[in-house]
């Protein structure tokens, strides 16, 4: 594997993957906010017919809706385990989606230029070097392809809500899920776009209502957001 990887990551995402698809696990949230991302990348990009990479899959769960709104998905992923619950979950759903073992970074040494749209959710924050991973992600899209990367800003609210608020108070994740100083302020992930010839064409916030238990896609880019690129 290549160096960009954690093992410590790894580990974490190995420990919980067999409750991968358990809408009320670990993974509920990656559950609760699918439809969000799914809808907003289909309207943003359009999913059908297109040839999407997406990197860092873990369990497959964006990965087949995006299949089933008829994308040919390529999945990819450093840690084996989530990646087997990803193949016998294809079983499951009947869908076919092309799942390997590897870092992006590999991926971009082997297929320049051949996906539409590369989607890379809740990973920037559990790589050594963010840079690197948007610069491969940056080196696969075709010419005029659409890049989504999400991860979740670093600032005192974040903190609050994505640290403190999910792992301790509401127990949404499970303690040490996020790491504060691995948080990327949206400036910055612009930044490392920018740097991988990526023009940033839009962020939006993802927000989570304790009272009402619901996600939503609004302006406000405090704590989790998606960024969304375009190649040149
Ligand atoms: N993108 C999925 C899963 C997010 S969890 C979703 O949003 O639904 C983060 C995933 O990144 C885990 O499956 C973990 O194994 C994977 N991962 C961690 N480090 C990685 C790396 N360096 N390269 C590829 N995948 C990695």
């Amino acid at each position: 594997m290549s160096t960009n990887t954690d093992p410590a990551e790894i580990a974490k995402f190995s420990e919980f993957a067999h409750r991968w698809w358990d809408p009320s696990s670990e993974f509920r949230p990656l559950h609760e906010i699918n439809p969000l991302r799914l809808d907003h990348i289909d309207r943003q990009a359009g999913l059908a017919g297109k040839s999407v990479l997406d990197v860092g899959c873990g369990g497959g769960i964006l990965a087949e809706a995006m299949a089933q709104r008829g994308a040919h998905v390529t999945g990819i992923d450093a840690a084996e385990r989530p990646l087997k619950v990803a193949q016998l979950h294809l079983y499951e759903s009947g869908h076919v989606i092309d799942y390997r073992l590897m870092t992006v970074e590999q991926l971009a040494t082997e297929r320049v230029s051949a996906f539409d749209i590369v989607t890379c959710m809740e990973l920037l924050e559990h790589v050594p070097d963010p840079r690197s991973t948007v610069a491969a992600c940056a080196r696969l899209l075709k010419p005029g392809g659409a890049a989504f990367f999400s991860t979740i800003n670093r600032n005192p609210k974040a903190y609050l809500f994505a640290i403190v608020g999910a792992e301790y108070v509401l127990r949404l994740l499970p303690r040490g899920t996020h790491d504060y100083a691995k948080l990327i302020k949206p400036s910055e992930l612009a930044a490392m776009c920018r740097h991988a010839g990526l023009d940033v064409a839009g962020v939006i916030g993802m927000t989570y209502n304790p009272v009402t238990r619901r996600y939503a896609l609004e302006h406000d880019t405090d704590v989790n957001y998606i960024m969304q690129c375009r190649a040149g």
